[in-house]
């Protein structure tokens, strides 16, 4: 392998050749593997089996899981929740079995009602602008393209979202109502918000005063080395800054427990969530308040769940350490042609191929039989200007199915990236 930037095209004439008989050799194989979607293995599921022996559902004040009532959820739930989101108990309620639902209903209160501190309902205006920070959580996206909102991208870095962009689009248009964070091992790229990030979001003016910062922590105890890192509370920041109903917070044991039948909660200031719970009474009576205290009885606090992280990290650490040591063997030889990160955490490792390479290396990858997370998954309306990220989700595939995965895949990253030196 040589560098692929300093080869002439006779050379890679060749190389390409080459590569084509190797991918032939994986197409033969008939291979059926998917890298697409950031699930739990089984392995990761059976970690929670005794949790389903949990039976007790009478709370500690007493009241019956099993029957109706508490919209805000069991109070030991709330507690565990509120140490788990750096809140207050009276700040958090604990809902069913998926944060992204929570924030689906939040989004879509603002839009037909707006918030406590909001002159008029998001519908009433003529345009809804939301900020992306991308690469970023596809369905995140897909809530606000679905309520119409403009979606504008903002830059990631390794400290969080581009601030300084962000602060000079906030403060002049009134129609960007909010913000998407994923703030710990973000979702692709698991990058941390740095505590000077968390500050300039909970200081900044905003042209609309009912903005809110939708805080996605569905990674916050997700550590996979020794590090753990922990960034500064958003809720109270932006109280110290004067801005309490700005955050609203969410998080769930999906990626704790069981992605399928885990616990979410959300945390905001204490007079959103009376606001937030006298909307929600329509809607429903109450949550799953048993699966909460067989989530609360089983982790107990914040210490349990980060011993039981500790579990899952010993699953993953060998697949991201495969992933990204085939990525440096396979590709970096190849010369300044991709780079990829680096997570300390989370479920993903976001790989960036040079400009108009993303979409060509999926298409190579599903014809020999690979499933990735489709080309500009990542960004609003699907759409990678540079068409060159590719998110990459090593939890779900057996070590020996990754191996052959991410070789295949930078396989054709490879050919990709021919193509593209060739025209
Ligand atoms: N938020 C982020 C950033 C995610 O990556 C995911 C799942 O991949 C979710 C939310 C979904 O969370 P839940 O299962 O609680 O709806």
């Amino acid at each position: 392998m040589a560098n692929y930037l300093a080869m002439s095209s006779e050379e890679l004439v060749e190389e390409q050749q080459k590569l084509r008989v190797e991918y032939q050799t994986y197409k033969n194989m008939g291979l059926n593997l998917n890298m697409d979607r950031g699930k739990p293995c089984t392995e990761q599921l059976d970690l929670s089996k005794e949790m389903l022996k949990m039976d007790n559902y009478i709370g500690e004040d007493g009241f019956d899981a099993r029957n109706y009532g508490v919209l805000e959820g069991m109070p030991e739930a709330r507690r565990f929740f509120a140490e788990l989101l750096n809140a207050d108990m009276e700040e958090v309620i604990v809902g069913g079995n998926s944060s992204l639902q929570l924030m689906y209903y939040l989004i879509d209160l603002g839009w037909r009602q707006g918030f406590v501190d909001s002159p008029r309902p998001w519908r009433h205006y003529n345009a809804l602008k939301f900020l992306c920070p991308v690469p970023g959580y596809d369905r995140h996206f897909r809530i606000t393209e679905y309520f119409g909102f403009q979606m504008i991208n903002i830059p990631m870095t390794e400290n969080g979202p581009d601030m300084d962009m962000v602060e000079a689009l906030v403060q002049k248009d009134e129609s960007i109502k909010g913000m998407w964070c994923v703030p710990v091992y973000s979702n692709p790229d698991g990058y941390c918000y740095s505590a000077e990030t968390v500050r300039r979001l909970a200081r900044m003016k905003t042209a609309a005063p009912d903005f809110k910062i939708i805080w996605d922590n569905a990674y916050v105890v997700h550590h996979l080395t020794d590090e753990q890192i922990e960034i500064p509370a958003l809720l109270y920041e932006c109280q110290k800054a004067g801005n309490p109903e700005r955050p609203l917070t969410f998080c769930s044991t999906s990626k704790i427990t069981y992605p399928g039948a885990g616990v979410a909660a959300l945390a905001a200031s204490e007079r959103n969530i009376r606001y937030i719970l006298k909307n929600m009474m329509p809607m429903i009576i109450s949550f799953d308040k048993m699966n909460q205290l067989r989530h609360v009885q089983y982790l107990k606090n914040k210490e349990g769940v980060l011993a039981h992280m500790r579990k899952h990290r010993a699953i993953l650490e060998p697949k991201f350490n495969l992933v990204k040591q085939t990525f440096a063997e396979q590709l970096s030889p190849c010369g300044d042609i991709a780079h990829w990160t680096d997570p300390k955490g989370g479920y993903f490792i976001s790989l960036y191929l040079m400009e108009g390479c993303a979409k060509r290396t999926v298409q190579l990858c599903k014809d020999a039989g690979v499933t990735l997370t489709g080309a500009g998954a990542a960004y609003p309306y699907g759409l990678d200007p540079k068409d060159s990220h590719l998110r990459i989700a090593p939890t779900y595939p057996s070590l020996q199915e990754l191996e052959t995965a991410s070789q295949l895949l930078t396989l054709c990253a490879r050919l990709a990236t021919i193509e593209v030196l060739l025209k």
